[in-house]
């Protein structure tokens, strides 16, 4: 990406993200250590050490704390270049911020909603970082099948994953980390490659060859 995309999906993530956004640098840490590591003890959040899904779920919010708060740096396999706009992330972590977010869902829904019931979601919205990031890590590494032994424990959990929009090719993405379409057999599909070509195809991402 050049360096208005870059900027521009930084502030739109920010945007589409809200209550739960995610400091990128600490997200990419994590990402990059949960693929050196595995399923093994120094994996962020492998389901394989916890016995649920909230315990995994809070030990990776205080290693996220600690990439995103600056409290300890990482491994040096894990320094270097990682994307940065430090005025977007003090704002995006104030707590008068996310709050505000907090509101627009709560009257997005007073508007829209058409039935009670559907305010029971609200939650959903408020956490929706953590929400995604438990579904994928727990059942990603534990439901589904395997196309490939990778020495860990990441399965396919679903043929067609509509559900995380691919993410959840746990197996064959711990095989081929580089590759962007993670649907490897004819009878996958992964929803985010034909966006991720389109993205190319408008000169928005350059994918390398
Ligand atoms: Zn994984």
């Amino acid at each position: 990406m050049n360096k208005f995309w870059d900027r521009f999906f930084y502030f739109f993530t920010f945007i589409t993200q809200g209550t739960s956004f995610l400091n990128p640098r600490a997200y990419a840490i994590m990402h990059r250590m949960h693929h050196a590591y595995s399923d093994t003890e120094k994996d962020p959040h492998s389901p394989h050490f916890f016995k649920d899904i909230w315990q995994m779920t809070m030990q990776t919010k205080d290693i996220y704390i600690n990439y995103s708060k600056f409290k300890i740096e990482p491994e040096k396999a894990f320094q270097g270049n990682y994307p940065e706009w430090k005025l977007l992330d003090k704002i995006s972590d104030m707590w008068t911020v996310r709050i505000l977010f907090a509101a627009l869902y709560v009257l997005f829904y007073i508007h829209f909603a058409t039935s009670w019931w559907m305010f029971l979601l609200l939650p959903v919205h408020f956490f929706m970082g953590p929400f995604h990031g438990a579904i994928v890590n727990w059942c990603g590494h534990k439901y589904g099948y395997s196309n490939y032994s990778n020495n860990d424990h990441s399965k396919n959990t679903l043929p067609f994953d509509f559900l995380m929009m691919g993410e959840l090719f746990q197996n064959n993405h711990h095989k081929s980390p580089n590759s962007i379409n993670f649907a490897k057999k004819w009878y996958e599909f992964d929803p985010s490659y034909p966006i991720i070509r389109i993205l190319n195809f408008t000169r928005i991402i350059h994918l390398r060859k």
